[in-house]
């Protein structure tokens, strides 16, 4: 059975999307809602018997209707914690984003909340204590604090905050902070070097489907 299950789900190749719909007649051999139903089956009983959880959709479906095609993410961001009742917002940065942190802090401020933001070097610890191959370091002095958002993620959970913005933590990183995090954490910006942070550039980009074999369609 596991064997099999890794053949799919493959939604990303999907050309019906009847999932989109419900309309089960539809659905595509090797659909999760025909081969993994149990599982289907119990994600849906826990969206319908978690208070918590189905209000964290509710209220997301009623920000997307709300603002779409209106608002940027940030204003939902905020729109979607005044719905939620949040009164204290954790803010864990990437110190390469501090300015962005800072404008992202007052916006939040002003619009009432209280912002507990922590730097993603917090601790400074230094790389090699966490073995990191001296060939990886940047050469940027003697101590180079390693991101830390086991660490961010303690200090926002000391504090109880009620819901954590993600803002520009590195790959990986950002895993670690969205592991620890007890707060529910979403996602302000994603951070792409190379993109000016967008990192959907690449994938509408003829030059990158080059590079990474994308057959555009
Ligand atoms: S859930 Fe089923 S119908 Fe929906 S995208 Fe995946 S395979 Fe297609």
């Amino acid at each position: 059975m596991v064997m099999d299950v890794l053949e799919f789900p493959r939604c990303a190749y999907c050309g019906v999307f009847a999932c989109y719909s419900a309309d089960y007649n539809r659905l595509p051999a090797n659909c999760p809602m025909k081969v993994l139903s149990e599982v289907v089956e119990e994600a849906r009983s826990e969206l319908l018997t978690n208070d918590y959880s189905r209000k964290l959709a509710v209220e997301a479906s009623i920000i997307e209707a709300s603002g779409y095609m209106k608002w940027p993410r940030l204003r939902e961001i905020i729109e979607y914690c005044k719905r939620l009742n949040v009164s204290k917002v954790g803010l864990a940065f990437c110190i390469g984003l501090r300015r962005e942190a800072n404008y992202t802090s007052q916006a939040l401020e002003n619009s009432g909340f209280k912002v507990y933001s922590v730097c993603c070097k917090v601790g400074g610890v230094d790389k090699s204590l966490v073995g990191v191959p001296e060939e990886y370091r940047f050469g940027r002095g003697p101590v180079e604090a390693i991101c830390n958002p086991i660490g961010q993620a303690y200090i926002l959970n000391s504090i109880d905050t009620d819901l954590n913005i993600a803002l520009g933590l590195c790959v990986g990183h950002d895993s670690l902070f969205y592991r620890y995090s007890k707060a529910p954490v979403v996602t302000f910006i994603a951070k792409d070097r190379v993109t000016g942070h967008n990192p959907a550039a690449v994938i509408y980009s003829g030059y990158y489907h080059r590079i990474f074999g994308i057959k555009a369609h």
